[in-house]
């Protein structure tokens, strides 16, 4: 018979292969040709400058009230020939948002140390020889853009978004997850609807020490997500710059803790979670996507191991974890998933965090909040 502390290395032997797992998922997906498609899309896209975003979300907000659009949030964003050199054409009855593009002149000088000497150019006129010439921004002009949900044409290519899990939550298990997050003096609130918590699956406060999760989604997506949120708790702090600069591996570390947590359960929330995990681990600025993955693994495992340890629910002791297997029969509770619009960040979120819209490197998935 197997001592206590044999059955520990064994669970968290299995915890490094499902670690391992996860990280060849994430490989496999962002080596993918829907990754790669999507990347080169966005790359076509020009980061605008913070005016033009807030105009640009300003007007789609507009647009999606009056029903030209179908979400409120803008997705990508481009000029009318842009999109028709896109395979896209703007729709009839679509006005676009105004926007303020820079105008450039072309300047030249024979001696480009010396200010005072350079000329502008004409239109079409060419430089004297000897001459240097420098373009800059000499004042701004009106432009439109629209965005991608007022054309039609050519698909426009996107990874997997996160799916929801489907179906039960595993007996136990969120009360044995609440109880750990009360442990740490939050409380387990339930919220009706997304637009509670900035449009996230749930959200972990640490002003008001509260973690929330939205109920209109099954339960076993609920409880993945307080999966989520308790791997927040333990993991990250209080400390807002901290967590700001690091959210993209925040959110690989909370989602792959689910991940374990779920996988000792007989859930399988691949669908969700390498999606989710791939998409932060690429935000993480200068890195591997799937070093970000690797280098969190031992953390990872760590906080898996002690929030199972405190959990007397029934879980998967031996064999392998049905997490990133395929046709397993050890599904005790069958997660099975299906296509969910994104809940999207609130936009006052989206513009602190993200970029500009039209530059985002990938879809934003639907997130678990952090109450940043
Ligand atoms: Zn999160």
């Amino acid at each position: 018979m197997a001592t206590r502390q044999e059955a520990r290395e064994a669970r968290e032997a299995k915890l490094d292969e499902l670690h391992q797992r996860l990280t060849g998922a994430v490989e496999r997906l962002v080596s993918g040709p829907d990754w790669a498609r999507a990347l080169a899309f966005a790359a076509r896209f020009r980061a605008r400058s913070f005016s033009n975003t807030l105009l640009i979300w300003e007007q789609h907000q507009g647009a999606f009230e009056q029903g030209r659009v179908p979400e409120p949030f803008p997705s990508y964003v481009a000029g009318y020939k842009q999109w028709q050199a896109l395979g896209r054409q703007v729709e009839k009855g679509q006005p676009g948002y105004q926007i303020l593009a820079p105008v450039t002149g072309r300047f030249a000088s024979a001696n480009p140390a010396d200010a005072e000497s350079w000329r502008r150019l004409g239109k079409g006129e060419k430089p004297r020889a000897g001459e240097v010439v420098r373009s800059k921004m000499v004042g701004v002009r009106p432009a439109y853009v629209w965005d991608a949900s007022q054309t039609t044409g050519d698909p426009i290519p996107e990874p997997p978004a996160p799916r929801l899990l489907e179906g039960e939550s595993p007996a136990g298990l969120w009360d044995g997850l609440a109880a750990q997050i009360e442990e740490r003096g939050f409380a387990v609130l339930r919220v009706p609807h997304e637009g509670l918590i900035h449009g996230a699956n749930g959200m972990t406060d640490y002003t008001a020490n509260t973690v929330a999760v939205r109920e209109n989604m099954d339960r076993a997506a609920q409880v993945k997500t307080l999966a989520h949120e308790l791997g927040h708790v333990l993991l990250h702090g209080h400390d807002q710059d901290e967590a700001r600069q690091h959210r993209g591996i925040g959110e690989v570390e909370a989602e792959s803790v689910a991940l374990m947590v779920g996988a000792a359960h007989g859930m399988d929330t691949r669908s969700y979670t390498i999606p989710y995990v791939s998409t932060w681990a690429a935000r993480v600025d200068g890195k591997d996507p799937v070093e970000v993955v690797k280098a969190t693994g031992e953390q990872v495992r760590k906080t898996a191991l002690a929030i199972l340890d405190q959990l007397d629910t029934a879980q998967i002791g031996d064999g392998t974890p049905p997490g990133l297997e395929r046709d397993t029969t050890r599904r005790a509770a069958p997660a099975h998933v299906r296509p969910v619009p994104a809940a999207e960040p609130a936009p006052s979120r989206r513009v602190a965090s993200l970029p500009e819209p039209g530059a985002r490197p990938v879809p934003v998935p639907a997130f678990e909040g952090r109450g940043l």
